[in-house]
């Protein structure tokens, strides 16, 4: 077995967490709300919030509290009162830049990166009376400091590992890549789950779990693995606006959403839970001493998810005329094998 378990055994954990913000030359109303001209539903924060308490579960909204200063104290305020007040799990999301001279948080000095963490926990505190209890970097731009300032401000976790991520993660070179939660200091690092889309030897392509990146069948196959493996938690990541695309609503993403949680809810050995349930529940004696495997999804899942969005970039294009043109190959030279075995 993969997996070293001491302890009882319990259910994954499935987390699905949304950093709320708006783009860099985005508007709160459309990139927070989903509001979209042409349409009187709204395909933001509430569409996601309701879409999770008709399964009766809960998210973890990650705030970016700092555009505050560029947006409007009330906006912000208000978003996450909305959040709050609809029982969902809000905490803090890190992009100083409005507020602080440094693009991610790990750029900053660890004075700097405390009064950063600080500064944003107390915008949370004072809008909706509750501390926050855990932290996401924006461009997942965190290292050991910044692990270090929330746990001299009381925070309970961090989850800016993303493994997966295309960008640099400054953590990596700390930590490693891992799909393990652990705990550094008196803070739990609760990392983005991440895969394998295919795998060649030592060679490997990774890939975040994203709902807008995956498809459902890889979140399904990375999930099951997960669950064999006993792992804790398995972290989904969503933005404010997955739910939109250039200013229409993303009816794939909203199906593969909806999908997801119908699949979660008859799943065995797992539960959705929030980060701030993960902090509760999670124990030295519930954590594997270490996961040797990262799940692979392969060729198939990797070209099944390029058809599906064949016209969604020139990378799943590419991939799916690749998978196309690969099995016309194989079936040709399969033909021509059959016609020579059938000539002698
Ligand atoms: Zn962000």
């Amino acid at each position: 077995m993969a997996v070293d378990l001491i302890g009882k055994r319990m259910k994954t954990m499935f987390v699905f967490t949304v950093d709320v913000e708006s783009r860099t030359h985005g508007d709160p109303r459309s990139d927070i709300l989903g509001i979209l001209p042409g349409y009187e539903e709204r395909y933001g924060i509430e569409k996601i919030m309701g879409m999770l308490e008709a399964y009766q579960v809960r998210g973890t909204f990650f705030l970016n509290v700092y555009e505050a200063a560029k947006h409007g104290e009330v906006a912000v305020a208000g978003t996450a009162r909305l959040i709050h007040s609809r029982g969902h799990d809000l905490e803090l999301h890190t992009h100083p830049r409005p507020m602080y001279p440094y693009y991610g948080v790990a750029d900053a000095p660890f004075e700097d990166q405390v009064a950063i963490i600080k500064e944003g926990a107390s915008l949370l505190q004072e809008w909706t009376g509750k501390k926050p209890v855990a932290h996401r970097a924006g461009a997942f731009r965190a290292n050991m400091d910044t692990l270090r300032a929330c746990e001299s401000i009381g925070l309970l976790a961090d989850c800016s590992l993303s493994p997966g991520s295309l960008v640099s993660v400054p953590l990596i070179h700390d930590l490693g890549v891992s799909n393990l939660v652990r705990r550094i200091g008196k803070v739990w690092e609760i990392p983005v789950t991440y895969y394998h889309q295919l795998r060649v030897g030592r060679w490997h392509s990774k890939r975040i779990l994203d709902i807008e990146g995956s498809s459902l069948l890889e979140i399904k196959r990375v999930t099951r693995w997960a669950v064999r493996q006993g792992l804790p938690t398995v972290c989904v990541l969503l933005h404010s606006f997955s739910l939109s695309r250039h200013g229409k609503p993303n009816w794939s993403v909203i199906r593969r959403l909806s999908s997801l949680f119908k699949w979660l809810q008859e799943e065995e050995g797992i539960e959705v839970c929030t980060i701030e349930q993960v902090c509760q529940q999670l124990t030295h004696d519930s954590i594997p001493l270490s996961v040797t495997e990262v799940p692979c999804t392969g060729l198939l899942l990797t070209w099944n998810r390029a058809l599906l969005a064949w016209n969604d970039g020139w990378r799943n294009l590419f991939v799916a005329i690749a998978g196309i043109i690969g099995i016309a190959a194989v079936t040709l030279a399969l033909a021509y094998l059959g016609l020579r075995m059938l000539k002698y």
